[in-house]
């Protein structure tokens, strides 16, 4: 969107600066993505009853290790899955005009995301299995630890080995953004060069930046689809914003976030595994220690994350609230925040109720952001 907007002293005339059909499109996108949620569940679930009543596991666990067996489970699913997958999340994002990536290219980069996906979980289920077998009552929790311990593994190699697979990252170019970037990156203490840029464009016209990493290979990656619209004021705004999640070590707080409810999901597995194959009358697929029964295991870790949906989306929304506020009083650019974020209003209906955004927002909506930014501006 290259719509100029026009600085305004109110949320209100903020968000009546949104075009009508972009307000009408971005309803659409938000309200539908909030079905996708659950009719992703929904699918998941049906695919693992069809793997299920195939009994292709039961007879494959007899001449493979768990973790091969994992592996061919996780590669059939994903295919079955691809149909939606796709509809999901390539032909929706074109059809909103939210990419311009074809066809190939994302069958490409899925695919090697699920090669990715099948090694790293394959082992981490081959430890989960040796575990329910060696302590079959307290497995869930030694699986919390190890789980807990690859998800900061994986964060942490994130920058390193997996991002560079599908996008090229380079230092910002010399000039006046650059300069901009780099007083706020000095007045933070962040070495400057931490933070570059990215070729986002590739998959997604989102005005958007995001820190990946932990410790030394933490860096905040700025998508060249923002770098091309923003002014300095709002370039300022999100690095600040940015550069909040980067100093109060967000990554981290997140990763164990989920290796808590992770923790939780399995104990529900420790629980729910027995009654969930009687009801489904799956005996073929074994006790809980049995790989063949990773349909019903899936069923039931899909399950409890759709629950957790607000408990995630409470997590992530509690440190953009924390970012937003340490970028104002970083950063200080109440205006080109609030125009920053109005940029981002082709994906996220701006003005939600209040049990919508608390449901299914995953940030804080962009109504709220702006008030708070204003609010701040008329205190300062
Ligand atoms: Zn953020």
């Amino acid at each position: 969107m290259n719509t100029q907007f026009h600085p305004a002293t109110s949320t209100g005339a903020y968000l009546a600066q949104i075009p009508a059909d972009v307000q009408l499109r971005a309803a659409d996108y938000t309200h539908g993505g909030h079905w996708i949620v659950l009719f992703s569940a929904l699918v998941g679930v049906a695919i693992n009853l069809l793997i299920l009543r195939l009994r292709w596991l039961s007879r494959l666990r007899w001449r493979a290790r768990a973790g091969l067996v994992f592996a061919v489970y996780y590669l059939l699913a994903w295919t079955l899955d691809l149909p939606w997958a796709m509809y999901a999340h390539w032909w929706r994002e074109r059809h909103y005009g939210l990419s311009q990536q074809g066809l190939g290219a994302w069958l490409s980069e899925s695919l090697i995301s699920a090669c990715f996906s099948a090694v790293l979980l394959a082992v981490v289920a081959m430890l989960m299995y040796a575990l329910m077998r060696r302590a079959p009552r307290t497995w869930w929790i030694w699986s919390g630890g190890v789980t807990s311990a690859m998800i900061i593994a994986v964060t942490a190699l994130a920058p390193v080995v997996i991002e560079p697979v599908f996008n090229q990252f380079q230092p910002l170019p010399a000039g006046s953004q650059r300069d901009a970037i780099g007083a706020l990156a000095r007045q933070a203490g962040i070495p400057a060069g931490q933070i570059i840029s990215y070729d986002g464009s590739k998959q997604s016209s989102r005005y958007t930046a995001h820190v990946s990493g932990l410790g030394g290979s933490a860096r905040i990656a700025v998508s060249d689809a923002l770098l091309a619209q923003a002014s300095e004021a709002e370039l300022r705004a999100v690095v600040g914003h940015e550069i909040g999640h980067y100093v109060m070590h967000h990554e981290l707080w997140l990763a164990f976030g989920y290796s808590a409810l992770l923790t939780f999901a399995f104990w529900m597995l420790h629980r729910l595994y027995v009654p969930l194959a009687r009801l489904l009358g799956a005996a073929h697929a074994g006790p809980l220690s049995d790989p063949a029964g990773l349909p019903l295991l899936s069923i039931i870790l899909t399950l409890s994350f759709l629950l957790f949906t607000p408990i995630t989306n409470g997590m992530t929304r509690l440190i953009e609230n924390q970012a937003d506020v340490y970028s104002l009083e970083h950063a200080r650019e109440p205006q080109g925040m609030a125009l920053a974020l109005l940029r981002t209003a082709d994906y996220r209906a701006a003005d939600p109720g209040l049990l919508e955004e608390w449901l299914f927002y995953d940030h804080p909506s962009i109504a709220r952001r702006i008030q708070r930014a204003l609010d701040w501006q008329a205190r300062h």
